[in-house]
């Protein structure tokens, strides 16, 4: 994991979901009507004409829906294909960014305290080279001192869009 890579999450919105189910449900509409045609064909049917001839009633919600395959066949693609859209832009690319716990060493009186950090903000001071920050003022002796970093504490995924407030 390098110190400057930028990374993103994909949020699955509520429009994911609806994709994903237009998805299912149009990939059935077609194989059902691939198996219904195919079924005819069995009996001799052709292709084509099983395909723009037959009709299959069905029943939906209480009304008798009679349509030939061919319709099926397109309501299942056009079912499929705004699924597909949906999927395609209701994902959401959240940027996130690196959060770095650092110890940091009062240069006065030596105390040691934590603070959040960016790894962004790491690069940018010129860490690990540069392991003194800019001014800060020591928790303990209250001076404004130039702290050490002693150490890097691990890293944590934060979302940018919440964590406005660690961003200089
Ligand atoms: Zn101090």
């Amino acid at each position: 994991m390098s110190m400057t890579q930028r990374r993103t999450i994909i949020e699955k919105t509520a429009g994911y979901g609806i994709g994903a189910i237009l998805c299912i449900a149009g990939g059935l509409i077609l194989i059902w009507t691939a198996w219904k045609t195919w079924g005819h064909m069995q009996e001799g049917v052709a292709f084509l004409d099983a395909l723009m001839k037959q009709a299959s009633s069905i029943s939906l919600a209480g009304y008798q829906v009679n349509l030939a395959f061919m319709h099926y066949a397109i309501i299942g693609s056009a079912v499929l294909v705004v699924g597909c859209v949906l999927l395609a832009v209701k994902k959401k690319r959240v940027p996130i960014v690196e959060e770095v716990t650092v110890v940091l060493e009062c240069s006065s009186c030596k105390d040691q305290w934590q603070e959040q950090m960016t790894e962004a903000q790491l690069t940018a001071m010129g860490y690990p080279e540069n392991r003194r920050l800019t001014r800060r003022k020591c928790p303990s002796c209250s001076k404004f001192t130039r702290p050490a970093i002693v150490r890097l504490l691990g890293t944590r995924a934060a979302r940018t869009t919440k964590t406005t407030d660690t961003e200089k």
